[in-house]
């Protein structure tokens, strides 16, 4: 719902603007009958059966949960940001990249998914430089070696971005030097944020097993092709998306980890 135009969806071949995408979704599964309560879950109870899901004022009581909350991106928390979101800010190479041919882009963070978003930006913008607060990445030799052998990308470490420039779009940063604290502008048309992930799994603590980052830990219930592998560590509930995902966060492989679970899903209910 919060991405402008999506690229990378198959079976659009012009694109399509991300609210418009979703609208698709829910109207194609409505025509399958399929009942959408538009509330917050303000509560889980997967400790008896049947699994209670609180939503507004009513409880549902259910044989079977899927989870599929999500993970909302980490943000720099600077004041002109949450404003440029679609503007010149983004957290997203592989949806935004092309927006940024032959312009100057940087890309904050020192993870894997940094110097990934850099080298999928240098197939479009003229420069990428990547903002680390360290003078140490947490990402993979492999992909630090990609992307300092890109002569396309830049580094500029021990620094962090203290100001987004500009008002209708993002026209440059101010970037600090945290050990000798001077800052310096930059100017630059695009910011690519890459942080890291907040799952949404807030309602799950202490009911379903997360891995140290608070994603959901997908846990077969045995092996071979009659196992429930979407499922967590309760049986009977079931996870889908990026609440799960730490590494691809595409809507495409949502949507397919979406269909494994569902099916899987089905296959409990006949057995239960
Ligand atoms: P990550 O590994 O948690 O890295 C986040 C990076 O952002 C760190 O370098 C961190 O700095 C920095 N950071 C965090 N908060 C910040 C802030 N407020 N201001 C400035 N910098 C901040 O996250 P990720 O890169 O998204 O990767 C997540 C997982 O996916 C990892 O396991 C990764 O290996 C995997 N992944 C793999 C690939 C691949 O292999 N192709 C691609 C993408 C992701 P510090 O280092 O100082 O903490």
């Amino acid at each position: 719902m919060l991405t402008t135009g999506v690229d990378n969806y198959p079976g659009f071949v012009d694109g399509i603007q991300g609210p418009e995408l979703m609208d698709k979704f829910r109207k194609q599964a409505e025509r399958f009958g399929v009942e959408i309560v538009n509330d917050d879950v303000t509560a889980v109870d997967l400790k008896s059966k049947p699994f209670k899901v609180t939503a507004g004022e009513k409880d549902y009581l259910t044989k079977s949960v899927l989870v599929a909350t999500g993970a909302e991106t980490k943000w720099l928390g600077l004041p002109n940001e949450q404003k440029l979101i679609g503007r010149g800010i983004s957290s997203c190479a592989p949806c935004d990249a092309f927006f940024f041919k032959d312009r100057n882009v940087i890309v904050v963070g020192g993870g894997d998914s940094a110097m990934e978003e850099a080298l999928v930006l240098t197939k479009f913008a003229t420069e990428v430089s990547i903002i680390h607060r360290r003078d140490e990445f947490r990402a993979s030799k492999i992909m630090i070696d990609k992307a300092k052998a890109n002569p396309k990308i830049k580094f500029l470490l021990n620094s962090v971005v203290s100001d987004v420039l500009g008002e209708q779009k993002v026209e440059g940063v101010r970037i600090k030097n945290v050990k000798d604290e001077k800052e310096t502008e930059m100017a630059i048309d695009g910011i690519f944020v890459a942080i890291g992930h907040l799952p949404a799994t807030d309602l799950f603590k202490g009911q379903l097993e997360l891995d140290e980052k608070g994603y959901i830990v997908r846990m077969a219930n045995g092996e071979g092709p009659t196992a429930f592998k979407m499922m967590t560590s309760k049986e009977g509930v079931f996870v889908a998306g990026d609440v799960h995902d730490v590494h691809f966060k595409q809507a495409v492989t949502a949507a397919g980890y979406g269909c494994q679970a569902a099916l899987e899903v089905e296959r409990w209910l006949e057995m239960a």
